[in-house]
């Protein structure tokens, strides 16, 4: 592990260097100012884990770059106690975010190990968060309407399931796109049955695949 010291200090040049790429919400800097995502990386990656790019975890995933979890995180408007559902737990890198700044985080995650690893993982460093073992297309109806929803995997589309379990101004982030590329989509949903729908930019993440896998 590295030692916390040195972690602190590539943490704040982290930050800053988020803050001269556009991330403006101090709320969310904060937050990635304190969670420590070394405890969040496959030990080959341990000292990259304050470098702005996405790394490998278990199972073929990816934890997602910073700059990503920041532009999802400021896209939804996260306020104190504000229900947020998350679809992708991977490492529970962007749960913790959520957590540090107030959430209330449901998160699910189709692969067992990496549901069980995030869970181990965020209460090794006291952060309450709900997890579940499941195929995030339907969602957790029963905790629902939330505040927020973000969807850390592409889609090609919005599963209106999850549409569905937003309040009434409540926001879902989501990429969406094709499995090469996916343009960040923030949706709100204005009415019973209206939503508004806006454009933030160009990323890449592993796809929103159905059900689960057993390891
Ligand atoms: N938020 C994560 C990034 C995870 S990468 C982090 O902070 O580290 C995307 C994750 O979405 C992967 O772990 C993948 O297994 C998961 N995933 C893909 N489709 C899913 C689905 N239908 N339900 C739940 N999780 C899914």
């Amino acid at each position: 592990m590295i030692d916390e010291f040195e972690a602190k200090g590539k943490r704040k040049k982290l930050v800053e260097e988020l803050r001269r790429k556009g991330i403006s919400d101090e709320e969310v800097l904060r937050a990635i100012n304190t969670v420590p995502r070394h405890f969040f990386m496959d030990p080959a990656f341990l000292n990259h884990a304050y470098v702005d790019k996405a790394f490998p975890i278990t199972s073929g995933q990816t934890i997602s770059q910073p700059y990503t979890v920041a532009v999802q995180t400021s896209l939804l408007q996260v306020k104190r106690r504000d229900k947020i559902l998350e679809v992708g737990t991977g490492s529970g890198y962007q749960a913790a975010i959520l957590a540090e700044m107030g959430a209330k985080v449901y998160s699910i995650e189709r692969y067992r190990e990496l549901y069980l690893k995030a869970q181990t993982t965020l209460s090794s460093l006291g952060y309450a968060a709900d997890f579940f073992y499941g195929d995030g297309y339907e969602g957790k109806p029963q905790y629902g309407p939330y505040d927020g929803i973000i969807i850390t995997a592409a889609a090609d589309k919005i599963p209106d399931t999850l549409l569905e379990q937003l309040k009434i101004g409540g926001r879902l982030v989501v990429p969406l796109g094709s499995s090469r590329s996916q343009v960040m989509t923030l949706a709100v949903r204005t009415g019973e049955d209206s939503y508004d729908y806006s454009s933030h930019g160009q990323f890449v993440f592993v796809p929103l695949l159905r059900g689960t896998v057993n390891e």
